[in-house]
């Protein structure tokens, strides 16, 4: 429940919306317009409505509302890929700034510090579900940023938000937490004390695998909102009305499209994980997870995303996402329909993933047909 006492889906459906005053419209029009008139010689234009579509536009603004309201954030800034938000946060930190980042992480978040950072900031891997090697290394040099995934691309590794934050800012570390993979339905790590959410749009907040998108959410009093929205302004990277208006669409039904897959999941990572082909299960919803108890205390369920390692080793791995028939092969998650993908393949040979890893992104097609599917997957790679 918000401060307002309104619930998520109210928030989601209504918050920076209304009905059209120009038309009455309740769907809320894509304004394609890349300029807008002035109201008067000098005046200010109306927030959302700045004269030139770059500096804002009314598609993006009700997105960054509605982003900043379920984050429990004072703001929402919103690019055009979850990469280019990511890349706002590093080019808003100092030149030659310190930052920790988790071990287990996005394969992109890795090759974008790799080809935009390498010599510009200084990067260090940690493991971030061990405190007190976080801790570690948060004394070792002064840091500017800690960058967690939670959980993480693709070994599902949970980081307690709570306690990191409070290391971080022990030691005078902001917390940038990429939160695409929970969604602001399971997990809200602004209240868990980080200073900036990242999402990719592209994954649950949109839900239908059909747009690329970013945004920030930022905590109240964040010392990098300003140069972050000067990064968006200026930086030139925003998204354009249609898929700013795709994201704040699939925002009204993320809630219960959450519940769909985090209940398919569930009953999907049982199956997989007393499945005689399958050698280990990574799924935080797992009790034998190792992070089962951090997310039972800082997720509202357990997600939908989840990978697994085959008895028949990398050989079988490369195979199964071929076998399915249901389930495509290919990679990117959040999506209605379920994907499944060998992970190294995407990642490339200097990925540390295990080569007998297979990513699966469960979708909320009926869960039995899915059940079904991997069954004769599974049998035809044993
Ligand atoms: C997809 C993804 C990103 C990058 O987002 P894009 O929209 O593809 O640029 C970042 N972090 C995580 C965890 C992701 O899954």
């Amino acid at each position: 429940m918000s401060a307002h006492g309104q619930g998520f889906s109210t928030r989601a459906i209504h918050e920076g919306l209304g009905a059209d005053p120009g038309t009455g419209a309740i769907a809320p029009p894509i304004v394609l317009s890349t300029v807008f008139e002035r109201q008067d010689v000098g005046a200010p234009v109306p927030p959302g409505y700045s004269i030139y579509s770059r500096m804002g536009n009314p598609n993006r603004c009700s997105l960054e509302k509605a982003l900043a309201a379920l984050e429990g954030g004072s703001d929402a800034i919103a690019f055009s890929s979850g990469v280019a938000a990511i890349t706002a946060v590093f080019m808003a930190l100092a030149p030659g700034s310190r930052v920790l980042v988790p071990a287990d992480l996005y394969m992109g978040t890795r090759l974008g510090l790799r080809a935009l950072w390498q010599g510009r900031l200084d990067v260090v891997e940690v493991a971030m579900d061990d405190l007190a090697a976080v801790a570690t290394e948060l004394r070792r040099h002064p840091t500017a940023l800690v960058w967690a995934e939670t959980p993480s691309n693709p070994r599902l590794v949970v980081t307690d938000i709570a306690a990191v934050a409070a290391l971080a800012h022990g030691e005078g570390a902001l917390l940038a937490v990429d939160n695409s993979w929970a969604s602001p339905v399971l997990q809200n790590p602004i209240a868990l004390g980080a200073d900036v959410v990242m999402h990719s749009t592209s994954k649950y907040i949109s839900g239908h695998s059909d747009l690329i998108g970013g945004a920030l959410v930022v905590a109240a009093g964040c010392p990098l909102g300003s140069r972050l929205r000067d990064v968006q302004i200026h930086g030139g990277g925003v998204p354009s009305p249609f898929d700013a208006w795709l994201a704040r669409r699939g925002l009204m039904t993320l809630a219960v499209r959450m519940r769909e897959h985090c209940r398919n999941a569930r009953k999907l990572a049982a199956f997989l994980a007393s499945h005689p082909a399958v050698a280990e299960v990574y799924y935080p919803g797992l009790e034998t997870h190792p992070g089962h108890d951090v997310a039972r205390r800082q997720m509202r369920d357990f997600g939908a995303m989840m990978s697994f390692r085959l008895r028949g080793g990398e050989q079988a791995a490369r195979h199964l996402p071929d076998k399915m028939r249901l389930i495509y092969n290919t990679t990117s998650l959040g999506g209605v329909e379920s994907l499944m993908e060998h992970r190294l393949t995407a990642e490339g040979s200097t990925s540390p993933t295990p080569p007998d890893l297979v990513r699966f992104s469960v979708g909320i097609e009926d869960v039995e047909d899915l059940q079904a599917d991997l069954a004769q997957g599974l049998a035809a790679v044993s």
